[in-house]
């Protein structure tokens, strides 16, 4: 396939990356999305529209966000260079209100009052919150009591930045029943409300309007690495929960002679509910929406899944990840919960930075490929900053000296005493 023209090709009018992607909805929605896609491809061609993302950009998020040689950590690899792309250094610590700043300002060039959203973990709420509160925006967030109760920082953060957190009180009070309650709300006010998704996943426009905002991240890395390198790096890789930072970051690079390399959750392990990881164990369907690789459970819905990275549980990939890997143009592997946490440990104490544990998958993968390539150079897209992971990991697995340890790889590494937690730790998707 010939990738020069890539962006223009794809996704097609309808949506469709090759034959995934598209839009499942109701009836009456269908004006409301049709609104909304001819709004955002009017809207994006606009100079106003850019020079005030631009701005937003550079005075309220703090772009561009730099990119860092991780010198201790790769030196104790062997010789292959690690970097990373520190998107934890954007406003509110992760990617995520890049593509909410882009939502906020679409609702506000379309006039609309108000955007309203799902959270699981709250990470998607808190970034939305602030986008709305930057912008004048009512902001509506639902969220399950059982979220409610596990989530106590995020749920203040979204009610100090003026959110209304709406509790929902039905069937498991968890992501899904939260999700049923936003939609709920859209039907009826779609005329003056925008459904802001959280990640690169939805109905047509959401996976492209995601990737379109993210792609920030992957155009300010390429150039930097280029700056500071003169050449490009080997591998680029990032986490895939949904998959709008690894979307964003890739893209500028599939014309480039670079290997791209998407990294799953495998969790506890491969059985059907231990893991996360739908584009490597997963089949062809549709949810939400959309049409990609999904976890499918016995009875063919949407199955139980399970990361100790609250923010990559979801049972599906965003569709532009299912057809690029169809194509051959980008890799998916997985990283453990072990490696995971060995990776954690490792940047925080040689390097001085505490990922995301989402973001902590993309770099134990590197950490195992820069071993095995000992030459040669790999970016990573370093999606959030770990503050929020900290009560859960000191819980679990104390203060990391048994991760200390260069000689022998995560997986094989004796943790003594650690117990899988007999309830799993936010086991709610924050797309
Ligand atoms: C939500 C989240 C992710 C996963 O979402 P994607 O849409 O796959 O990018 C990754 N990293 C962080 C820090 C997150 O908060």
């Amino acid at each position: 396939m010939d990738f020069t023209t890539y962006l223009k090709n794809y996704p097609s009018k309808s949506g469709r990356f090759g034959r995934f992607g598209g839009a499942y909805l109701p009836e009456q929605l269908v004006p409301a999305m049709e609104e909304i896609t001819q709004a955002y491809l009017t809207i994006c061609h606009s100079s106003q529209f850019i020079n005030e993302l631009r701005r937003i950009r550079r005075e309220f998020q703090g772009r561009p966000t730099p990119v860092y040689h991780c010198e201790n950590l790769s030196r104790k690899l062997g010789n292959c260079q690690i970097y990373l792309k520190r998107e934890d250094l954007n406003h509110s610590g992760a990617h995520k209100l890049n593509h909410c700043m882009g939502e906020g300002l679409l609702a506000k060039f379309m006039g609309k009052k108000r955007i309203i959203a799902e959270t699981g973990a709250g990470q998607h709420g808190v970034a939305l919150a602030t986008a709305a509160a930057f912008f004048g925006l009512e902001c509506t967030i639902y969220m399950g009591e059982v979220d409610i109760a596990k989530q106590a920082p995020n749920v203040a953060r979204m009610k100090v930045l003026g959110a209304n957190v709406v509790p929902v009180s039905t069937g498991l009070k968890t992501l899904k029943e939260a999700v049923d309650a936003a939609f709920e709300d859209y039907l009826q006010n779609y005329k003056d409300t925008i459904y802001c998704i959280g990640s690169a996943v939805g109905p047509h426009p959401f996976p492209m309007m995601v990737r379109d905002f993210q792609m920030v991240v992957g155009e300010e890395a390429r150039a930097q690495f280029q700056d500071m390198m003169g050449f490009l790096p080997d591998v680029v890789t990032a986490c895939v929960g949904g998959g709008s930072n690894s979307i964003g970051f890739f893209l500028p690079f599939i014309n480039d002679p670079v290997e791209i390399v998407g990294v799953e959750p495998l969790g506890r392990g491969e059985k059907l509910g231990d893991h996360a990881a739908s584009m490597s164990y997963g089949t062809e369907g549709v949810m939400h929406g959309f049409d990609s690789i999904m976890l499918k459970d016995e009875n063919g819905n949407p199955a139980p899944v399970y990361s100790i990275a609250s923010g990559l549980d979801y049972p599906s990939v965003g569709p532009e990840h299912a057809f690029l890997r169809e194509v051959g143009r980008i890799k998916y592997d997985v990283a453990s919960d072990i490696e995971t946490v060995d990776a954690f440990f490792k940047l925080s104490r040689y390097e001085g930075i505490i990922p995301a544990l989402e973001s902590a998958h993309a770099l134990a993968y590197a950490m195992r490929r820069a071993r095995e390539m000992d030459k040669g150079s790999i970016l990573v897209n370093l999606s959030g900053r770990g503050d929020k992971d900290l009560d859960y990991v000191i819980e679990h697995y104390g203060y990391g000296d048994d991760f200390k340890d260069f000689d022998k790889p995560a997986q094989v590494q004796q943790v003594a005493d650690v117990q899988p937690a007999d309830e799993t730790p936010a086991v709610n998707e924050d797309n």
